[in-house]
């Protein structure tokens, strides 16, 4: 992830002064409406109805939240088979199949369904063209939960394209029905890429109706973009199986940043990365609680970079409402 290790002096003004430490740090970052409203969903669960409050796979894909939620009575599990009959669970909010609603209905689970709105949308665009017989190239990272979830709704149409390789392997019945859709969290220019690769080998293809990456994922990429090429390091906060935080790093890097680095917590900065850098990029996935980033600023400003300068390109207003199976039950 460090394409050059960044020295002193390139830094150095005509009389060889050097430029203050200081550290840019993006806006907006951090929790996105989606997750906000997850992992209220598990908060306010368990004030509800008490603990244990049963999640499939984690809410949302942050170690810091899922290890919080834990501490307060939330058992994570991997399937719904793990969840004893009766019992009450939350999915989370990269969504789920309808193979796995099945399921839960025949364990006779109380399901609250977390999923962001944003990826409910990708779902009913999947059913929508499938219904009208498309065949769907979902574009989206193997594995990938969310991907599951939006494949799940209709697997006879769908085929999955994650690198370049998968678009010779793309198979379609009429090169005329043929639409793109994509997970919600992917980067935005190599999504684009992905697609001018398919339109090569079919040229009517198809866009989603709009964007389906989300307004979050892209606001943060635009972020980084910004500060990126004035910064020798960027320090994105973020798990490692959050793909929207792993799309930060590539994108800091791509945007000119010298070095840049996926970290869960302050903690984890190795005080090498800091070695001869002057400006340092800092932000955060979209399930990252800010206190985290805070962290970050406190470590840096120890070591001198207590000069912060926020880099904002988007004021984001956007709020969803909890579930409506949870809203009914709420304590007021
Ligand atoms: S990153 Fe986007 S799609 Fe995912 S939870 Fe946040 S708003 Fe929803």
């Amino acid at each position: 992830m460090t394409p050059s290790s960044p020295g002193t002096d390139q830094h150095r003004d005509q009389d060889g002064a050097l430029p203050p430490k200081r550290v840019l740090l993006a806006k907006p970052r951090g929790y996105c409406a989606g997750v906000d409203r997850a992992v209220e969903t598990v908060e306010r669960a368990l004030e509800t109805y008490g603990a244990p409050v049963y999640v499939r796979k984690e809410i949302v894909h942050n170690r810091h939240v899922v290890e919080t939620l834990q501490e307060r009575g939330a058992i994570f599990v991997d399937e719904t088979d793990e969840v004893p009959e009766g019992a009450l669970v939350v999915f989370s909010a990269h969504g789920v199949s309808p193979a796995v609603h099945e399921q839960a209905a025949e364990r006779k689970l109380r399901t609250i369904d977390a999923t962001c709105p944003l990826v409910t949308k990708v779902h009913k665009e999947a059913q929508r063209f499938a219904r009208d017989d498309y065949d769907i190239l979902l574009i989206g990272h193997e594995g990938h939960e969310e991907v599951e979830g939006t494949a799940g709704e209709a697997p006879e149409h769908i085929q999955l394209v994650d690198t370049a390789e998968d678009v010779d392997k793309v198979v379609v019945r009429d090169p005329s029905k043929v639409i793109w859709l994509s997970q919600t969290t992917l980067s935005v220019d190599e999504t684009l890429e992905r697609v001018d690769q398919l339109k090569q080998r079919f040229p009517l293809l198809q866009a989603p109706p709009s964007d389906d990456i989300c307004y979050a994922t892209q606001n943060r990429q635009v972020a980084v973009k910004t500060m990126a090429p004035e910064c020798d390091l960027v320090l994105v906060v973020g798990s490692t199986n959050s793909s929207n935080s792993k799309r930060l790093v590539e994108v800091a890097l791509q945007a000119g940043a010298r070095a840049s680095y996926l970290i869960d917590y302050a903690r984890e900065i190795d005080e090498t990365w800091l070695d001869g850098v002057r400006t340092v990029g800092v932000t955060s996935g979209a399930s990252v609680p800010d206190v985290l980033v805070m962290q970050v600023l406190d470590y840096l400003a120890e070591r001198g970079w207590g000069q912060v300068e926020e880099i904002t390109t988007a004021n984001e207003k956007i709020a969803f409402s909890l579930p409506k199976e949870l809203r009914r039950d709420l304590v007021r």
